[in-house]
């Protein structure tokens, strides 16, 4: 079983997913710019999907070092995640996406409920009643988010230097 998964990264198709994923950052750690030999990253794994089968945001070139980091960090998250209770994980949820939204500028979410949204607003410093009520026919875009992102920036920076 296990050697028929890692037989999966033999395969022609994992080699080309792999050389693209790497020529995408020029051949460096996505992390830290290293040019050691660069392996590619899984963020995460779904039952019954070929290696090569995944969104390309979610695959990355890492240096060896970097790539043991990202296991042992996604190994960590997973059981904190599990450790969430099912309110807390819609807010959490919410928060992922924001953050997906941010790296992925054509990203639109659909808002699910309070909770979800709370997390949403989470990313850029605004509570849940914020995103309700600029969100759009239920949904969130990456522009929108930025959009309230920048506009909280003067109270951001007055909070750092300890103003009001
Ligand atoms: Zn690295």
């Amino acid at each position: 079983m296990a050697s028929e998964f890692f037989d999966l990264f033999r395969q022609p198709e994992w080699l080309e997913c792999e050389r693209r994923v790497i020529a995408a950052t020029g051949g460096t750690c996505a992390n830290c710019g290293n040019t050691a030999p660069l392996r590619v990253h899984h963020s995460y794994y779904e039952k019954d999907r070929m290696p090569w089968d995944y969104p390309i945001a979610s695959l990355h070139a890492l240096c060896e070092a970097c790539k043991r980091e990202a296991e042992e960090h996604r190994v960590e998250l997973r059981r904190q995640i599990g450790l969430v209770s099912y309110i807390h994980s819609e807010r959490l949820l919410g928060y992922a996406q924001a953050l997906e939204a941010f790296d992925h500028p054509e990203t639109t979410i659909h808002v699910r409920s309070y909770e979800h949204a709370e997390g949403i607003g989470d990313t850029c410093g605004v509570t849940a009643e914020t995103i309700l009520r600029r969100m759009v026919n239920e949904t969130v875009t990456s522009a929108l988010l930025e959009e309230i992102f920048e506009e909280q920036r003067p109270r951001r920076v007055s909070e750092l230097r300890g103003g009001a």
